[in-house]
């Protein structure tokens, strides 16, 4: 069927607006506006009808008059309208009230939206945005009727159509742009015919850095209480943690004040045990900000105020805003990194230095440039999957400081367990420090000095 008969049909069926009408044929010419769609389709019409009044026979005068009719007194269309009046015909109006019936004038009334919107987003900091709807059916099901009932096959979908509307106006109001893949804040619309209100999803804020922790006996991050899973008992002296502080907990309060986010995650690359201090240049982390009003951050001054609240325990570096992609980089490459300890490391037996030296030049034939095998060690067996891991060691240097004590800098890739490399785990870990010892040797202290990025 001709398009301009069906525009004829769509309004013996029902009025609606010139943004509705522009929406049924959206699919149909582009660089666009529905509203400049529907209106150049009734105005073609009035044109078209226009032409064979004034210069057609009987009958198509009385088809043109029809015609204008329909779109003077159905689609309330002015130019219709003064066709006739200068012709000298009268036409009149259905009803009174003109209301879509397909938006029920939403889309006229757009701006009625934007205040409870502006409401909404105060004190929310955010450099671009994006508007997604959430549509009451009563709306989606009408225009889907209307739609099937008239074979309506180019139409747009309402929500579609309205998200972008509003989008537009918005960012010419708050004079920002929209952005589809990576919103800092996505204003969320749920609409029906008769109600409106707002939600917001304010994307995460990354922050990139290093840490430095100098002190032994904190866990990287929050550890929930194992026996109440962080409800807080009597074990865990109702703090809900198993221990007091975290790096994450030092570091991420600064954070979350300045930006005014609700809560955190910290993601580090790799991490190392409670018990081993991470020195050198520090361990790579991303901390995500939840719901941060604020994007802006002053880095160097949030620098100064992490490590002068943690003089001694921890530092921060190097800090950057970063993103989510990064995130993941940040946790595969953890895996591929080199990285260094110092182990102080005790023997269950004294011997002299040239006997040292001994073990020592065996310990970097056998293992330096190899390969080891370590079987999931039996400290972590319960929270790990149980498998065999190859690593290889670079590099290996000790010194002799007493009969039993000794002092290593272990350069390896990442992921190998230190300590199971030097005690050997009962033999879960081959070849070992203590296999090539002959006797067993344990690490007193453990810290990593170095990852290399
Ligand atoms: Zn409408
Ligand atoms: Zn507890």
């Amino acid at each position: 069927m001709h398009i301009l008969e069906k525009v004829q049909q769509i309004y013996k069926e029902r009025y609606i607006c010139l943004y509705c009408l522009g929406r049924c044929f959206s699919l149909l010419s582009t660089q666009t506006t529905n509203k400049e769609r529907g209106e150049a389709l009734l105005l073609t019409q009035v044109m078209e009808s226009h032409k064979n009044y004034l210069s057609g026979d009987e009958t198509a005068r009385e088809d043109a008059l029809k015609t204008l009719k329909i779109l003077a007194e159905c689609a309330y269309f002015v130019p219709a309208q003064k066709v006739l009046e200068k012709e000298g015909y009268e036409y009149n109006i259905r009803t009174p009230e003109k209301k879509c019936y397909l938006c029920n004038n939403i889309f006229q009334e757009l701006n009625s939206y934007i205040n409870p919107i502006l409401e909404e987003i105060k004190g929310i900091e955010f450099h671009n945005f994006l508007v997604g709807t959430s549509l009451n059916p009563e709306i989606g099901n009408k225009e889907d009727r209307f739609k099937a009932k008239l074979n309506l096959f180019e139409a747009e979908s309402f929500k579609s159509h309205f998200n972008r509307e509003l989008g537009k106006l918005l960012s010419s109001i708050l004079e920002k742009p929209t952005e589809f893949t990576y919103p800092h804040l996505t204003i969320i619309c749920s609409l029906g015919y008769e109600s409106f209100s707002v939600n917001l999803l304010i994307r995460s804020l990354f922050i990139y850095g290093r840490y430095r922790k100098l002190i032994r006996g904190i866990p990287q991050t929050r550890w929930p209480c194992s026996k109440c899973d962080g409800a807080g008992c009597e074990y865990c002296n109702y703090t809900g943690k198993m221990y007091q502080t975290s790096v994450e907990e030092l570091i991420s309060l600064p954070f979350l004040k300045a930006a005014r986010a609700d809560s955190s995650k910290f993601h580090g690359a790799g991490r190392e045990d409670i018990d081993v201090r991470m020195l050198g240049s520090g361990r790579p982390f991303i901390l995500e900000l939840i719901n941060s009003k604020i994007r802006t951050l002053d880095l160097p001054r949030l620098k100064e105020e992490v490590n002068t609240l943690n003089k001694g325990k921890v530092e921060i570096n190097d800090l950057a805003h970063s993103n989510k992609d990064k995130v993941i980089n940040i946790k595969q490459d953890a895996k591929n990194t080199t990285k260094t300890y110092k182990a102080l490391i005790e023997a269950n037996k004294e011997i002299d230095k040239i006997d040292f030296d001994e073990k020592l030049r065996q310990l970097k034939k056998i293992i330096e440039g190899e390969i080891i095998h370590q079987k999931t060690p039996q400290r972590v067996a319960h929270r790990r999957a149980n498998k065999v891991r190859n690593k290889k060691i670079y590099k290996i240097e000790g010194s002799y400081i007493e009969p039993n004590l000794f002092e290593f800098i272990i350069q390896t890739q990442g992921g190998t367990y230190i300590k199971e490399l030097i005690t050997s785990d009962d033999g879960r870990t081959t070849p070992s420090f203590s296999e090539i010892f002959g006797f067993t040797l344990n690490c007193k202290t453990l810290d990593v000095i170095a990852i290399d990025y």
